[in-house]
């Protein structure tokens, strides 16, 4: 039967974040191109989706309805009303599994219960049997006549990034081609140092697949047995590059059961706890701004800036020093990063700001404070990292670190011939306020 591929911009997508809304503006423009090499079209749409669709499937005189599910709570919801809508109509609605692994009501711990520490649950996925990805089909039925599009130019989801948008798409890596190729790449190079390197933020060790698997362009079933396939084959650290993909699968199970892990604090404890909300504090400003003066966390905020990710060290430092040494609520960064990254994924983005802040299920102690100072010395011995990032830094100016100045508004007024600011907070000051406050906490 002919198929009609149909995308509905619906709220849900106009409040996304500006780094997101752009991306996924750029991921569909590049499944357009796809659906036309086939002799296909995407059809674009707007409104509410149970109200497009009984509409669409009224002019096409549609047989069924399928989609890839979601596992977002919020369109989750909204995609029950779609299907018993359909199925009013005897049309047949069904939504396909894509995004995750494992179905989360299929996966259990001994009782019976979901997961809530990671380790064993990996142990029980690690060799859980599943089937290999389908491949993508050759030929799709084209209908005779199509139904009357929008205009993708039109809906401007890259609007809110104003000049920020010329700068992220030097990084961006769209589409299912570019996301295999980096896959593929991937498990030929980098993969065979993955478990030692990938906590160096200055060394490209990592396969930067998130954003691609944020806008479902690579499947996690594609990575898993890719990433299996180059174990057996000799690349044993392509082993942990399995288990991080395993990491956003629980992140997705815990979402399913506790939705609230996005808003609320998953050990309720922590609503006790004194944490700023941000609100007209310079220090979280110049958080937001990568002018801290710390060097790990300016260079990691303002890598976000301007490639619209982070690396991973990065992030748990950014947030640990949100949290902790600016004692802020991990709401306020989960906001930022909401609008300032091309991969964010809501289930990863909350668990990882819960993780950081300790109030997450099998977070990071709160009294466990990074010192951004020593975790640099670390991780990236030769401070290359803010030196990249960091033209005030006296590195000079690479384009990454001159992309920032820019990407930024310019009503931020900053400058890369401004001195690079004293650390706004001393790392033994911050660290006795959050220990103190720790201490206090009342639970
Ligand atoms: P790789 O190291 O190559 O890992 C392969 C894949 O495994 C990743 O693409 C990702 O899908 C998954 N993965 C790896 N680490 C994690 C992790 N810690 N948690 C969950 N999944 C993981 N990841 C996002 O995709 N979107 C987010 O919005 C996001 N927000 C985060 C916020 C905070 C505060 C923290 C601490 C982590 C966050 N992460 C998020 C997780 C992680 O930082 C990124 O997935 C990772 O840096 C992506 O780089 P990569 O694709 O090169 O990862």
């Amino acid at each position: 039967a002919p198929v009609v591929p149909v995308f509905i911009r619906d709220s849900n997508i106009d409040a996304l974040g500006a780094a997101t809304k752009w991306r996924f503006g750029e991921g569909i423009a590049a499944f357009q191109t796809t659906l036309e090499g086939m002799g296909q079209r995407l059809i674009l749409r707007s409104g509410d989706p149970e109200t497009v669709l009984c509409a669409l499937v009224d002019e096409l005189d549609a047989q069924g309805v399928h989609w890839a599910r979601s596992y977002d709570p919020v369109i989750q919801n909204g995609d029950k009303g779609v299907k018993a809508a359909l199925k009013d109509r005897g049309v047949m609605a069904q939504s396909h599994m894509g995004h995750l692994l494992f179905e989360p009501w299929t996966v259990q711990n001994k009782a019976g219960g979901f997961f809530k520490v990671f380790t064993p649950m990996w142990k029980t996925l690690r060799s859980a049997e599943l089937s290999a990805a389908l491949p993508a089909p050759a030929n799709i039925l084209a209908p005779e006549t199509w139904p009357a599009s929008e205009s993708l130019i039109d809906w401007t989801l890259g609007r809110a990034m104003n000049r920020g948008a010329d700068v992220l798409a030097k990084y961006a890596r769209v589409g299912e081609q570019n996301a295999l190729d980096r896959l593929h790449a991937f498990l030929a190079g980098p993969a065979a140092t993955y478990g030692t390197d990938r906590d160096l933020p200055s060394v490209d060790a990592t396969s930067k697949l998130s954003e691609n698997l944020t806008y479902g362009e690579i499947s996690p079933r594609l990575c898993w047995h890719a990433g299996w396939s180059a174990a057996h084959q000799g690349v044993e650290q392509a082993e942990i590059f399995v288990k991080e993909v395993v990491w956003r699968e629980f992140a997705y199970h815990l979402l399913h059961h506790t939705p609230t892990i996005t808003t609320q604090n998953w050990k309720p404890d922590w609503d006790k706890f004194p944490w700023g909300d941000g609100v007209n504090d310079p220090h979280v400003l110049a958080w937001k701004q990568g002018r801290t003066g710390v060097p790990f966390v300016d260079a990691a905020m303002r890598e976000m800036y301007v490639t619209g990710t982070m690396h991973n060290r990065g992030r748990m430092i950014v947030a640990s020093y949100l949290t902790k040494h600016l004692m802020t609520h991990w709401r306020v960064g989960q906001a930022w990063f909401d609008d300032c990254l091309t991969d964010w994924d809501p289930a990863s983005n909350a668990m990882g700001w819960q993780w950081a802040a300790g109030s997450g299920p099998d977070a990071a102690p709160y009294f466990r404070i990074f010192n951004p100072v020593t975790q640099l010395d670390k991780f990236d011995k030769g401070h290359t990292y803010p030196k990249t990032w960091i033209a005030e830094y006296g590195s000079g100016s690479g384009a990454k670190a001159k992309g920032f100045f820019a990407a930024v508004p310019r009503s931020w007024k900053v400058s890369e011939h401004s001195p690079y600011p004293a650390p706004i907070v001393s790392m033994a000051d911050g660290r006795a306020r959050a220990l103190k406050a720790y201490e206090n906490r009342g639970f």
